[in-house]
């Protein structure tokens, strides 16, 4: 890049830090900003420093939460709190909630087991949701996604609660395998609940 335009080259550099941004996309998203008007630059960093300050994990299932220690869905006294999901992200959270269908609780892990990228069961929520098995909890449903990873996430967890009276089910096929529960459509992943197996 041309040497003469030091806040250019550090808006780049800065933006090629942010993962899921391809580096190709990235000189399409800083034309967007140097494009945009002044006052929408400034609402979109208020924005990001907004929800940096008031955003954070749910004490219990590591939901995002807001301005309280537990989440919106961990607070509500409609859901039933002997039942919980457990799903690898944020966005898998958003999907099961979208289908309408799930009235327990969640956990999310953090992502999935992944030895060749250095995730170990320390590096995911795993302790914690063990800790939250002993609290009451009757019926525990896998919603981690149908790839190897997703897989075997579930087994190591099954197998920590192999004596536990609690029912152990996962979401039915019909989950493409490999799939992500982000991209699935609400009725697919309806029907993957109502259709759950025991695990
Ligand atoms: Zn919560």
């Amino acid at each position: 890049m041309q040497a003469q335009l030091p806040a250019l080259q550090k808006l780049v550099r800065q933006l090629q830090r942010v993962p899921y941004l391809a580096s190709k996309n990235v000189y399409k998203v800083v034309a967007h900003f140097l494009n945009s008007d002044m006052k929408s630059v400034e609402q979109l960093c208020q924005a990001i420093l907004e929800a940096k300050q008031s955003v954070k994990p749910c004490v219990r299932c590591y939901n995002w939460s807001e301005d309280a220690d537990l989440c919106t869905i961990c607070l509500s006294p409609r859901r039933d709190e002997k039942v919980i999901c457990v799903v690898e992200t944020w966005h898998d959270l958003l999907a099961i909630e979208k289908s309408g269908e799930f009235k327990g609780l969640y956990h999310v892990l953090g992502g999935s087991l992944c030895p060749l990228e250095g995730v170990g069961p320390d590096q995911l929520r795993i302790g914690e949701l063990l800790v939250r098995l002993t609290e009451g909890v009757s019926e525990l449903i896998f919603a981690t996604n149908p790839t190897p990873e997703g897989e075997a996430t579930a087994s190591y967890i099954a197998s920590k609660i192999q004596s536990s009276p609690i029912s152990i089910s996962k979401l039915a096929s019909g989950v493409p395998i490999g799939s992500s529960l982000e991209y699935m459509d609400r009725v697919t992943i309806c029907k993957a609940l109502l259709g759950r197996r025991p695990f």
